[in-house]
């Protein structure tokens, strides 16, 4: 499967994670992960969309974007953006990036965030396996022994 592919696939499947207004464009940024890391983005798929069907929260949180940062695992979720009365009675939408009121999902959430994170941290980005966080020169991935060497003498080609 190609990242395309992947990203493609999530959206399909998973389209109530997502805000229905992400342009294509949106979507090119929105997942840039590698392939070893996709199992676990699925399961954070599979898991939140069913707690959120559970607690009759779909469509009120959207995963704004999921990402590498400091070799970590990144997942970004926001409430859905929402309609509310301005000072003059005027209806205005909401984007705020906390919901207006803590809610038992969005500690689910973020457990089940924290959970998914967790053991991304032990998991080689690129093919899967045991990883553990290696640093080149200020960089961080988390990898196993043989993507880090790969790493390492891709640098060392520079
Ligand atoms: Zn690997």
């Amino acid at each position: 499967m190609t990242h395309d592919e992947f990203v493609a696939h999530i959206r399909t499947r998973y389209s109530d994670l997502f805000d229905p207004d992400n342009t294509n464009e949106d979507w090119r940024y929105l997942i840039t992960i590698g392939p070893g890391w996709w199992p676990l983005v699925e399961e954070y798929c599979v898991k939140s969309q069913a707690l959120l069907r559970e607690h009759g929260e779909i469509g009120k949180w959207f995963v704004r974007q999921i990402k590498e940062k400091m070799g970590e695992l990144r997942i970004y979720v926001r409430p859905a953006p929402y309609e509310r009365l301005d000072i003059d009675g005027f209806p205005e939408m909401v984007n705020d990036i906390d919901p207006p009121a803590p809610t038992p999902v969005q500690k689910l959430l973020s457990d089940l965030r924290a959970f998914i994170v967790d053991r991304a941290n032990a998991t080689c980005e690129e093919c899967g396996e045991e990883g553990s966080l290696r640093v080149i020169d200020g960089w961080y991935r988390t990898v196993c022994d043989d993507h880090f060497s790969e790493w390492q003498a891709r640098k060392a080609a520079r």
